[in-house]
């Protein structure tokens, strides 16, 4: 998996394909993201000494991996800031980068 937290992805299939958000969350033994303000539902809470009031809040649920893509942050590159597939190259140091396939640009790690 190519994704990492705080990384804004855009959702490429199912009912809100286009939208885009941030990672709030990445299950990589479940291969699953949680994109903010994607997949949002309410969830029923009982009072307790956190909320004392209890009743809904609104959660994002986990969705695939495989249906949100990183977008290209290169200018030059002819799928600027539209969804591009990702390549793994190992850099100078040995560290792991993220690459666009389309122009080779690093996509970097968001903090
Ligand atoms: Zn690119």
């Amino acid at each position: 998996m190519h994704i990492r937290r705080n990384d804004v992805v855009e959702i490429v299939t199912g009912a809100e394909k286009g939208r885009r958000g941030r990672v709030l969350q990445v299950m990589e033994s479940k291969n699953k993201v949680v994109v903010e303000g994607v997949r949002q539902v309410w969830k029923h809470v009982r009072p307790s000494q956190k909320n004392q009031r209890g009743g809904r809040i609104q959660i994002e649920l986990p969705i695939d991996a495989s249906n949100v893509m990183l977008t290209c942050p290169n200018r030059e590159c002819k799928r600027f800031e539209k969804t591009v597939r990702v390549a793994s190259k190992t850099g100078g140091d040995g560290s792991k980068q993220r690459v666009c396939r389309v122009c080779g640009a690093e996509i970097p790690k968001v903090l």
